[in-house]
């Protein structure tokens, strides 16, 4: 026979220390309040174990309905832990196990008999194990492995406290074998607790790389893909247009005379051009493409299209409501405008470098042609070889292959 107050004293010092390193946890990490609900959760669940554990010491009220009451409502600490670690809300359901024991544990027949008031503890439990297994799944999407061993875990926790209750149930054991088969239920429960908690560390540790890895490829201005995570993209962006049998644009964009706003107006409200630029940008991306920050005041986009009129349509789109919609900095209006190099290739064989490198030629084109206008390079001047380096080392200094491009564009433009 298990020695029942021992056990239980074990788990109230287990779950208290464990409550207490949650606790730690979460004064380093505040924005997860996982931590606290869990810390709340074993430190409810120590409490009420200890208070049964003093059973004969104290009034029975305490050490019985009430205690009880309490460890089970350190299940639903649990479960609103993984609810918010998913980012969802509390939910009424996560109350179901100490309402079933409330529901339940006054009733004479349940209260007066010691194996009835176990398979009660059980059912409850059975619940808030199912409860367990419900939230620690994605509502939306699939789960990942870690959140599937986690759920697997819990359902079988569930499956031995509903073991443990019907089993109680139908044979109506002697008070002896119902500790036995609580205490069973109970140290198989605990056993699963603590594996699925250190399961749910590497949860937490997925989620931190997750972050992290987003942060890396992020523009921390704008909020948009930065350099590097916009040509990570351009491979997917090259599968779409080869399954959709498109073609790939590259759209460089750089604002006119940005220097000049900066002096003007100063660097912060330089900083809230370069966000409604991109908020801009982001509204007219079809879908499917990508679009990031390259650094400083110049973007890129990378879009699948079905012929150069559309890449043509979607950065004349950017430029023309870049030039309408001044940026609003405080009581003053910023008007500024934007040049854009569009370079085009098939999908197959589509090389990011050489594309990008075409669109720049493009953009320098622009520039040239007196900026706040597109010109784009079909997939014939885009595949072209790159001209050779400037002798004299100056840039933003178009060759002339070049300059009769742009005219050309120009020309096309304005009979369109
Ligand atoms: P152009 O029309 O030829 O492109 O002229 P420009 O003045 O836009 O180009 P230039 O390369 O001479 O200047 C770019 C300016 O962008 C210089 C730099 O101070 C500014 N800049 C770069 N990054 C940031 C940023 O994050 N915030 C702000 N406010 N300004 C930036
Ligand atoms: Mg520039
Ligand atoms: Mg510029």
């Amino acid at each position: 026979m298990f020695n029942v107050p021992t056990g239980l004293a074990i788990w109230c010092s287990e779950a208290l220390t464990l409550a207490l390193i949650l606790l730690m946890v979460w004064r380093h990490d505040r924005k997860t309040s996982a931590y606290l609900a869990w810390c709340v959760g074993f430190a409810l669940s120590g409490i009420g174990f200890g208070l049964v554990a003093a059973r004969g010491m104290i009034p029975n009220l305490l050490s019985i309905e009430i205690a009880n009451a309490i460890a089970l409502l350190g299940q639903s600490g649990w479960i609103l832990g993984f609810l918010l670690l998913s980012g969802r809300k509390f939910a009424w359901w996560t109350l179901l196990p100490v309402a079933i024991w409330l529901a339940g544990v006054f009733l004479p027949w349940i209260n007066d008999s010691y194996p009835n008031r176990v398979a009660l503890y059980n059912l409850a439990s059975t619940a808030g194990a199912s409860a367990l297994a419900f939230a620690a799944l994605p509502i939306t999407g699939r789960p990942g492995k870690t959140r599937l061993q986690l759920a697997t875990i819990f359902s079988i926790q569930a499956c031995v406290c509903f073991t443990a209750a019907l089993a109680i149930a139908v044979t109506q054991p002697s008070v002896r074998d119902a500790v036995n088969y609580g205490a069973a239920a109970a140290l198989a429960s605990a056993f699963l607790l603590i594996l699925a908690f250190a399961l749910s560390s590497r949860l937490i540790m997925e989620r931190s790389e997750r972050h992290l890895r987003a942060l890396i490829v992020t523009d921390p201005l704008t909020g948009i893909l930065n350099r590097r995570g916009l040509f990570d993209y351009f491979g997917h962006v090259r599968a779409r247009a080869r399954q959709s049998e498109g073609q790939v644009a590259a759209l460089l964009f750089d604002l006119d005379h940005f220097k000049r706003i900066n002096d003007l107006h100063g660097h912060q409200v330089g900083d809230a051009v370069l966000v409604e630029f991109a908020r801009i940008v982001a509204q007219f991306m079809p879908k499917g493409g990508s679009f990031g920050r390259l650094g400083g005041e110049e973007f890129a986009a990378f879009v699948v299209i079905r012929d150069q009129v559309e890449a043509e349509a979607i950065a004349e789109l950017v430029r023309t409501e870049f030039t309408r919609l001044p940026t609003k900095a405080g009581a003053v209006l910023v008007p500024a405008t934007v040049s854009v190099g569009v370079a085009i290739a098939p999908a197959d064989g589509a090389d990011c470098d050489r594309l990008v490198s075409a669109a720049d030629r493009a953009l320098y084109a622009a520039k040239a042609a007196g900026r706040n206008c597109t010109i784009v390079f079909g997939e014939a001047e885009a595949a072209a070889s790159v001209p050779s380096p400037d002798p004299t080392g100056g840039d933003l200094v178009p060759t002339l292959e070049d300059q009769i491009h742009a005219l050309r564009r120009i020309g096309n433009l304005s009979r369109m």
